[in-house]
């Protein structure tokens, strides 16, 4: 029997509270509890004599418990614990807050290790919330610190580690073949788990690291590449005519050489290959991925089929709905909007014509891979913006139907080594082209001194009928990011922007606020919007003319460059204003990386080369499956993991090769929507 059957209850210690605890952290059974990781160590060092430590510093004491623990109530309900202590040198006061069980823990005249911060007062030294150690717990000084959530301690989750590392069964199977551990010089994986939580020494926890980040990444590109081939050996919606010359000629202006060869290459696709297109379309923000989308549909309606087009956002979509309805006017081709805030019964009337295949075409957000949304036929699938969907999601979408064709847009250039990882599931198209006539985006980079004249600037813009965006400073994610965007927001209105309509947008706020205020905006109601960074991607106001980005050195260059992407859209001069006090030569250097070039894929490269690829995407913005070690800045394991695959797979194409049985497991684990068919 696996680990991961073992429910984390049948740990010593663990209730329903506790396992709930767990949960939060998505750890349900002793398997996933092993695969969670340390987020960091604590060295604690030397043990420092209490008569050598001065105040401010962190250190490690050795010392026996010389009274007992006192613990009072102070203000606000909360507890505060003291307790002398003290070695061959001197005493201290240890104190602790609001932990009841001080009194169970520590014990009159037993010696402790305790690790913390020094304060002196009037009374002498004193350290505070330490931790602590027995001596026989000490062996390792290597001590895991895992990410928490609220309610649970480091402690609590080391002793469900010691008690999952205890089950490990005697002889274990190792996912990853002896051969394939000694070509590339790998620990084993009983040895990789006892060190990456309780590591002897450096040494076996880099061993630990170094396996653990390898298959990983094995798994992941082994995932990724059956995903890949299991489309390759299906069939697919068979399309024997090219109809897109029909639709290409009703377009009010002229393709650019770029999205007519990128046309060319998903009809080819549909109509010469035995399987099912799987293509990745990227290209620069502007560049006109919409259109090609559209030709693409247009192909598969003519050819019999429906064609599905999913958004990330409902205002994208239904952005996109207008667009592809006013494009299909003249053909009868019929097109439908399907999003979550439509009425239930307005939704189910969709569905009902998706089943029976009186739609066309649907465009849509989420909502059309849930269970209840049903083609006749759909021949192609397409998602816009396809870094915000997971691989999971692409998946979903393509069991709507009889392996529909899959073409996936991109507005984000990712470097092509990346890209290959990234995607490596689909084949890529490239649009390097952007419309003729395009405008760049004037960019300027400014600090706070010249905040003011910037504002004079947007409103001399918002005089002349324009609107503007405000990416407002950078907070941590999460309580601090309402507040402070409110208050930044407020103080423009009180101030700068009294006399103009400013709205606000932030990523605490309920979708349906969000849309609210999205489509204010773009009915021009809302002049100003205050946002953080939440500005959907692809959206589309054309006049929109400014896009002022307050602490710009906090963002990375690509992140910048997808914010600037939503000025400059229509036919007005459009404008990119950077703010930032800091300067550093490399921040100035890589700000002014923006102001040279408005070039997407220069971005990207440059932002490779000055970050390295683990900060590129920032948030998990890949839609991969959530990595536990590995990152994409370890190059190294990535090219190593990716020959072992490839070695692997000459092996056996399907891993159905009983030496191979552990690690498909394993990829199953990482891939949900992979199911037994790909793999047998
Ligand atoms: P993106 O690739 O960022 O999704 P869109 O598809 O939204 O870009 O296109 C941006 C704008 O460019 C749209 O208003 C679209 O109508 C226009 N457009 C697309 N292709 C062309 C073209 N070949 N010539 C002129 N305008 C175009
Ligand atoms: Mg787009």
């Amino acid at each position: 029997m696996s680990l991961y059957d073992v429910p984390i209850t049948s740990l010593k210690g663990f209730g329903k509270t506790r396992a709930e605890l767990f949960s939060k952290l998505g750890i349900h059974s002793v398997g996933e509890l092993l695969r969670f990781y340390p987020r960091t160590y604590s060295q604690w060092g030397e043990v420092t004599p209490i008569s050598e430590i001065s105040n401010g510093e962190k250190y490690l004491i050795k010392a026996r418990v010389t009274s007992a623990v006192n613990t009072v109530r102070i203000s606000g309900g909360r507890i505060l614990s003291k307790v002398q202590v003290a070695d061959d040198s001197g005493v201290i006061e240890i104190v602790f807050f609001n932990n009841k069980y001080i009194s169970t823990m520590l014990k009159y005249s037993e010696e402790y290790y305790f690790y913390g911060k020094v304060n002196r007062d009037l009374y002498g030294f004193s350290m505070t919330s330490p931790e602590f150690k027995k001596e026989s717990d000490m062996s390792s000084s290597i001590t895991p610190i895992y990410n928490l959530t609220s309610g649970l301690t480091n402690r609590v989750v080391i002793g469900a580690q010691k008690q999952a590392l205890s089950m490990l069964p005697e002889t274990m199977v190792d996912p990853l073949p002896y051969d394939i551990l000694k070509r590339y010089d790998l620990c084993t994986l009983r040895f990789a788990l006892e060190n990456i939580h309780f590591p002897c020494d450096e040494s076996s926890l880099e061993k630990a690291r170094k396996r653990l980040v390898f298959e990983e990444m094995l798994i992941l590109n082994l995932g990724l590449r059956l995903l890949k081939n299991k489309k390759l050996t299906e069939t697919s919606c068979k399309m024997h005519d090219d109809f897109t010359g029909d639709f290409i000629k009703t377009l009010p202006y002229t393709l650019t050489n770029a999205q007519k060869n990128a046309i060319v290459d998903c009809v080819n696709d549909m109509k010469n290959k035995k399987s099912p297109m799987n293509r990745l379309v990227q290209g620069d923000v502007g560049c006109g991925k919409t259109v090609v989308a559209a030709a693409v549909c247009f192909n598969a309606i003519k050819n019999g089929y429906q064609a599905a087009f999913m958004a990330p956002t409902e205002i994208l979509a239904q952005q996109h709905y207008d667009n592809l309805s006013k494009m299909f006017e003249q053909f009868s081709i019929k097109v439908d909007l399907l999003v979550g805030s439509m009425t239930k019964s307005k939704k189910d009337k969709v569905r009902e014509k998706l089943a029976d295949g009186e739609i066309d075409l649907i465009i849509g957000t989420h909502t059309l891979i849930t269970d209840d949304t049903k083609f006749k036929r759909l021949g192609c699938a397409i998602t816009d913006e396809q870094h915000r969907f997971g691989v999971e999601q692409r998946s979903k979408l393509f069991k709507k139907g009889e392996q529909p064709h899959v073409m996936v847009l991109s507005a984000t250039p990712i470097p092509r080594t990346l890209g290959l990882i990234i995607y490596g599931d689909l084949d890529i198209t490239c649009i390097n082209e952007l419309p003729p006539g395009r405008k760049t985006v004037k960019t300027m980079l400014i600090d706070t001194k010249k905040r003011h004249r910037a504002l004079s600037f947007i409103k001399n813009e918002l005089d002349k009928g324009r609107q503007c965006y405000i990416v407002c400073p950078l907070v941590e994610e999460g309580e601090l990011e309402l507040e402070s965007a409110q208050n930044y927001a407020a103080e423009l209105m009180l101030d700068e922007f009294r006399d103009y309509p400013v709205g606000i947008l932030h990523g605490k706020m309920k979708a349906k606020d969000k849309e609210q205020v999205m489509n204010e905006y773009t009915a021009g109601d809302i002049l100003v919007l205050v946002s953080t960074t939440v500005i959907e991607v692809g959206v589309d106001v054309k006049n929109a003319s400014v896009m002022m980005i307050e602490n710009a050195d906090r963002f990375g260059l690509s992140q910048l460059h997808q914010l600037r992407g939503r000025v400059g859209r229509g036919e007005h001069e459009s404008y990119c204003i950077l703010v930032s006090d800091n300067k550093g030569e490399d921040t100035q250097k890589r700000l002014s990386t923006m102001c040279r070039t408005n070039d997407g894929f220069e971005i990207a490269d440059e932002d490779l080369r000055l970050r390295g690829p683990g900060d590129f995407f920032g948030n998990r913005q890949h839609g991969l499956p959530q990595l536990n070690i590995a990152d994409f800045s370890d190059v190294n394991s990535l090219v190593k993991a990716q020959e072992a695959a490839s070695y692997i797979l000459e092996i056996s194409p399907d891993l159905s090769k009983m030496e191979f049985k552990g690690l498909k497991a394993m990829i199953k684990l990482l891939f949900k929507s992979l199911d037994e068919s790909t793999m047998n």
